[in-house]
């Protein structure tokens, strides 16, 4: 009887960790601000990241289109509730207010893993940003969640991506790719709890454009490539962020599919003109 009772025990938990298993992961994309295409970037990344993972990716975006957007996750500190990672991928450089950006931190300072893409690394600047900031300073705080400071980039130009073996999985399968047109962002401090995931050669300019960091334990992968519709929708960009996706939330095991003749609407409409 005892045995019974045992085997059963077994079975129920096992069980219980398929279905665990089976359901999708939940992400929250948070897209808006200057600078970017967001309103189609927000489809090409859910769709482009739903195709190639067992993922539900929600949208939290702004039409704003200022340096300064109102974000719908702004003085929400629990805006991640549900969540397995969040995606920040808002250009919302002149968000300077420390109780907002503590509030935007929140979330990871407790532990949910991040990705963040391209210009969230010029988001929520303060200070004297362009000089490497003081560990432990309050302007610090930001850089130090995504462990790399950068303050800015020159022109649009193809930059050469070259990977490097510091966090395995990620790079696992991974070929080396030119992207077309597109912004290399400097490097002003890459902190200790970076390692480096990619460096990218753009003319003589160089940088890490993609990498990992480890947040008071936490798992965050960021790049900053990211900027053009066609770098977004790119096949190789995709992958590499479903690889650094699955590797933040600590679920190397999980499938990853590579679509098959994918399409993408690149192109923005015209806005409708208004009837006044
Ligand atoms: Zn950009």
């Amino acid at each position: 009887m005892r045995s019974l009772v045992f085997i059963l025990t077994f079975l129920n938990i096992l069980a219980w960790n398929l279905q665990a298993y089976d359901k999708p992961l939940r992400a929250l994309l948070v897209t808006g601000g200057c600078c970017h295409d967001y309103a189609k970037q927000k489809d090409i990344l859910k769709q482009g990241l739903e195709r190639r993972l067992n993922i539900t990716i929600d949208h939290a975006h702004s039409d704003d289109k200022s340096t300064n957007p109102p974000l719908p996750i702004f003085g929400k500190a629990n805006y991640a509730k549900g969540y397995d990672v969040i995606i920040h991928d808002e250009c919302a450089a002149d968000m300077k207010n420390p109780e907002i950006i503590a509030g935007v931190l929140s979330p990871h300072t407790n532990g949910v893993p991040g990705v963040n893409l391209h210009c969230a690394m010029h988001s929520y600047r303060f200070g004297d940003f362009r000089k490497p900031v003081k560990s432990g300073a309050d302007n610090a705080k930001w850089f130090e969640y995504i462990g790399l400071q950068s303050s800015g980039h020159g022109p649009q130009q193809p930059i050469e991506i070259k990977f490097e073996n510091n966090v395995p999985f990620i790079t696992k399968g991974i070929q080396n790719w030119t992207t077309q047109r597109e912004e290399l962002y400097n490097n002003i401090k890459i902190l200790p709890s970076a390692k480096i995931v990619a460096r990218g050669v753009q003319g003589n300019r160089k940088a890490v454009v993609a990498w990992t960091n480890n947040y008071k334990g936490t798992r965050v992968f960021s790049t900053s490539i990211g900027h053009n519709n066609v770098t977004v929708a790119d096949s190789r960009y995709l992958k590499l962020v479903a690889r650094g996706l699955l590797w933040a939330v600590k679920r190397e095991d999980m499938k990853i599919i590579n679509p098959k003749n994918e399409t993408f609407d690149l192109n923005s409409k015209p806005k409708a003109s208004s009837a006044k």
